[in-house]
């Protein structure tokens, strides 16, 4: 069995992840980085609309931080907010530095847009592709200075001695082969979750796999109620349902229609109209359809047919492109769409050096939580995973700089390679794939833009009857080597604990807040303006409460 030895262990590579590599590389230490997919591939990559960052005057970092707080409805975590809006701007030099060409106007300035709530805009971006341009800045920069990479490799399990993890447990998705690394810190950097809903606009590596490492290592994770749901995302074709269609075409002159041809937003934001918030645009697409105003494939109208073709091709490529593969000139004629599961605002409790429950763990990127409290802007997701990437790093290099590497005990490592290779015998069983759409479907069902009591004890009840199921599931495939099936059966587990996490959250508050609509409990509530926490005690999941951090 291989081992490695090193000072900081990052798993995930995505924006996150890359950002810690790179500062953790140049502070000094030994590092790997490891990815369930090919290096550059992670789903940063997907981002579309751009970053928000006060680059350009009015635009401030206080107003960046003020929209934030109000975005989220009050419950991030203000410290946290503050370091993010303060230092963004450095960070998005950094990115210029790795190679980043952000649009700019012919007078050299950087070109920026209004996303949602931004009176001053903050949005700046390369086209609609603004995910795909970091990624290659940020992974020439780790190649430059030499970051090591392991790539498709999955890590299944956090090693603990005492209050500290050590070390972890992972499986080469290439060869089949468990390896074990032995680390003085580790940064986790795994992204969301949005594979756990039916309609996602999320990449398939985003199963949830760092919530699920966090909590089984003891760590303590915040607001996972907090799921948000994208207004537009495709409707139809069923092929490419749930993928999203940018906010960049609803801030450049976007209008929302239903069947009708009424644009409905007028009846429920009159005054935001399609840039009224993601969760509140959410709702009212999810009203019109609901009450008889939505098209054949239960979706509204997204039209973009009265701008200049040029435009288009100039603002939207992405957009544009998608929609002909899919027979659609948006030119000429309406998008389709409705809402799709987009992020996870909720996630492992950190303060604003990155730092966990968990001694020698830290987080950075979606799989962290605090900073967008219950309902994320657009444009700040990307962004702050450059800033607590930077500082995750800083604080496990610190860490490991104190503190030596212990050593992993080999029955550890025994067990968790027994409990892969149990899965790994063939046919007899029940499919992973029957309980992940399962999963899929309630989720949706059940946990999804609205909630109420009935509902998530029946999510609760079917999580748990999968979750017996588990000890019976079996990848289809015994090849030793690449096992996609293999790989399924231990995503579906994380997916399946995510899950769990997130339907106890959402139980436990009772109020409507953001991204967390209870349609039993319809007000916002001053003595709800608290963080839900959750961890794990004797493999039970425990809630309690904690108070926002107000002080900057
Ligand atoms: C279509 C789309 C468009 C978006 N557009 C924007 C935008 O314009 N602006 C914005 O701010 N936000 C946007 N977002 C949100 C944003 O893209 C994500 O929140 C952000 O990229 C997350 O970055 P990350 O580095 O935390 O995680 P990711 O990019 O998801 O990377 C996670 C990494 O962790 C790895 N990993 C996961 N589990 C394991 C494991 N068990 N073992 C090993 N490795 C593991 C993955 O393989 C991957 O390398 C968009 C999201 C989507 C879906």
């Amino acid at each position: 069995m291989e081992t490695f030895s090193i000072d900081v262990l990052i798993i995930g590579a995505g924006g996150a992840g890359l950002r810690a590599a790179i500062e953790a590389k140049e502070q000094g230490a030994s590092v790997l980085l490891v990815g369930k997919e090919v290096l550059g591939c992670a789903h940063t990559g997907m981002a579309m609309g751009g970053l928000n960052a006060s680059m350009v005057s009015p635009a401030t970092p206080k107003f960046h931080a003020q929209i934030t707080n109000e975005g989220g409805y009050f419950i991030n975590n203000r410290k946290i907010v503050k370091v993010f809006t303060d230092e963004m701007p450095a960070r998005v030099l950094d990115l210029e530095r790795y190679g980043v060409m952000f649009d700019r106007k012919d007078d050299g300035s950087f070109y920026v847009w209004a996303g949602s709530k931004q009176k001053y805009p903050l949005n700046i971006c390369v086209g609609d592709y603004t995910g795909r341009e970091m990624m290659q800045g940020l992974v020439d920069q780790s190649r430059k200075i030499g970051v090591m990479y392991k790539d498709e490799c999955f890590i299944s399990k956090l090693l603990t001695k005492g209050k500290r993890v050590i070390g972890a447990v992972g499986l080469d998705l290439k060869t089949g082969e468990i390896f074990s690394v032995s680390a003085a810190s580790i940064i986790l950097a795994t992204g969301g979750a949005g594979r756990m809903y039916e309609v996602t606009t999320n990449a398939a590596s985003n199963t949830g796999d760092g919530y699920a490492l966090a909590l089984d290592a003891g760590c303590a994770l915040i607001d996972m109620e907090m799921v948000q749901f994208h207004p537009t995302g495709i409707a139809y074709p069923p092929s490419v349902r749930g993928v999203l269609v940018t906010e960049k075409v609803r801030a450049h002159g976007g209008i929302l229609r239903n069947k009708n041809g009424e644009r409905f937003m007028s009846r429920y934001f009159p005054k935001e109209m399609e840039l009224a918030k993601r969760d509140e645009v959410s709702r009212s697409i999810y009203q019109e359809v609901k009450e008889g105003r939505g098209t054949v494939h239960d979706g509204v109208y997204l039209h973009v047919d009265h701008w200049k073709k040029e435009e288009i091709f100039d603002k939207i490529p992405d957009v544009y492109e998608q929609h002909k593969n899919i027979g659609i000139d948006i030119s000429k004629e309406p998008m389709e769409i409705y809402p799709s599961m987009h992020h996870m605002m909720g996630g492992i409790r950190m303060n604003e050096w990155g730092k966990t429950t968990v001694k020698g763990l830290f987080v950075c990127g979606e799989v962290a939580g605090g900073v967008h409290g219950a309902n994320r802007l657009g444009g700040n997701s990307i962004a702050e995973g450059q800033v607590f990437g930077r500082r995750s790093a800083i604080s496990a290099v610190q860490y490991a700089k104190k503190h030596s590497r212990a050593l992993i005990v080999t029955s550890d490592v025994t067990v968790e390679a027994e409990r892969i290779s149990a899965y790994r015998a063939g046919k007899h069983g029940v499919s992973p794939h029957i309980i992940e759409s399962k999963l899929k479907k309630l989720m949706w069902e059940y946990v999804g833009i609205y909630r109420n009591e009935k509902d998530l004890l029946k999510a609760k009840k079917e999580i748990l009857s999968l979750a017996k199921a588990l000890k019976h599931m079996k990848a289809r495939s015994d090849a030793s080597t690449r096992n996609r099936d293999l790989q399924d059966c231990l995503e579906v587990s994380n997916m399946l604990k995510t899950a769990y996490a997130v339907v106890l959250c959402a139980f436990k508050r009772k109020e409507s807040r953001g991204a967390h609509s209870r349609s039993d409990y319809p007000k916002t509530k001053k003595s709800w303006e608290k963080n839900i926490v959750i961890y794990q005690e004797k493999q039970k999941l425990i809630l309690s409460y904690a108070g926002v951090v107000k002080s900057a």
